[in-house]
């Protein structure tokens, strides 16, 4: 554990109950002579039966192809899956030693099962990507080679998108519009989560310690020599969409909120402006009735701008309130997740074992 008390891995942690988890370590980290550097594949997974056995098998080619050059370990989180996922991903740690199953006491969401890969993953460089072949698992040779070139992020970029609704196109769009104007490190447009990280950038990632985590937002924040590479996104493999337009609209505003203050700013500056305009308003106002002239031209444009005034501090009371939430929920320091149950070669079940990063007090 180091001086900062930042996360640490879990397989330099010992868990309460369930010892030390075994993991792969990273070719950095011993001298048996194993040249191979170690790379992760981490994969969120929400009710995902119908997709998991298509990923297992594209993702096995992917590792036997690598295997001369790098050695493996595949780690799939159930986000909370109320199906057969934590049975299926079970059944495939038994069968092939690469994969690994951490199971969440219940539905934390994308970006904190994400976070949960990312802390018990131990690769040399370790690459995030979604179960639904989305993000496929061929494109990940490439971007090991952007690694190998020296680059700490390769991003992925989406050329095209298949299959997803013109709703959906449009809404991404307003997004890196949005993005690109409002954040101070804006999200970089058609980049999704399915990103590799060097070591050392994961390990920069897992210092920041925020509760609400847009790991997007935050990859862009941490800088580094950052590569791309494109590709056109294929639809869903099987099964459907486990993000919903209120879940997608409640991620929006945590790229918002979370990309530092300049959206607070904003707010700030727009309710100046406005009770600028009214004070000029209630000045006219004023004037007119000391020069004796009618004042209910000048008295309606001022019940006007009191309206939009009215209208403009309302919702900046409720992006305040979004603020202080994030706040409130900040100093309870609670996890970002609980894990209930591992399962390497056998699950085991584990009591109320939060994440490592609480595992330092
Ligand atoms: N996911 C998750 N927890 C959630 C929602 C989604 O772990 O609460 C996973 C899901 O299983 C998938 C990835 O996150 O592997 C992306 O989700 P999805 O494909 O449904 O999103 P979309 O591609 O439609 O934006
Ligand atoms: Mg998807």
């Amino acid at each position: 554990m180091d001086s900062h008390g930042l996360l640490s891995r879990p397989s330099d942690v010992a868990v309460p109950g369930l010892g030390n988890i075994p993991s792969a370590p990273a070719s950095h980290a011993h001298g048996d002579g194993e040249a191979r550097p170690l790379l992760s594949l981490v994969v969120p997974c929400r009710n995902e039966q119908e997709v998991l056995p298509l990923f297992v098998e594209r993702v096995s080619c992917l590792l036997k192809e690598l295997d001369a050059d790098y050695r493996s370990e595949v780690l799939l989180i159930d986000d909370g899956s109320t199906d057969a996922t934590w049975a299926l991903i079970c059944e495939v740690v038994r069968s092939d030693g690469h994969f690994r199953g951490i199971k969440l006491s219940r539905n934390f969401g994308q970006q904190a099962a994400l976070t949960c890969g990312y802390e018990f993953a131990a690769g040399d460089a370790v690459v995030s990507l979604d179960a639904d072949l989305q993000d496929p698992p061929e494109l990940v040779p490439e971007m090991l080679a952007r690694w190998r070139e020296g680059a700490d992020v390769v991003l992925t970029v989406r050329t095209s998108r298949t299959g997803e609704t013109w709703a959906k196109l449009q809404t991404a769009r307003l997004f890196y519009w949005l993005s690109a104007r409002l954040c101070s490190y804006p999200i970089r447009a058609e980049s999704g989560d399915f990103r590799l990280l060097s070591r050392r950038s994961l390990d920069a990632l897992l210092s920041l310690r925020e509760q609400h985590r847009y790991i997007r937002g935050m990859v862009q924040w941490l800088g580094f020599r950052t590569a791309e590479v494109a590709y056109d996104r294929p639809g869903r493999a099987a099964g459907r969409t486990k993000y919903s337009y209120r879940a997608m609209a409640a991620l929006a505003l945590e790229a918002f909120v979370t990309s530092g203050r300049s959206f607070l700013g904003l707010a700030g500056r727009l309710t100046a402006l406005i009770a600028g305009l009214c004070l000029l308003g209630w000045m006219g106002l004023l004037v007119a009735w000391g020069l004796g002239l009618s004042v209910e031209g000048v008295l309606g444009s001022a019940v006007g701008l009191l309206i939009v005034l009215g209208t403009v501090s309302v919702l900046f009371q409720v992006l305040a309130a979004e603020y202080l939430g994030r706040i409130f929920e900040q100093v309870r320091q609670r996890p970002v997740y609980i894990v209930e149950e591992l399962c390497v070669q056998q699950p085991v079940a584990v009591q109320n074992l939060a994440s490592p990063q609480r595992q330092q007090g």
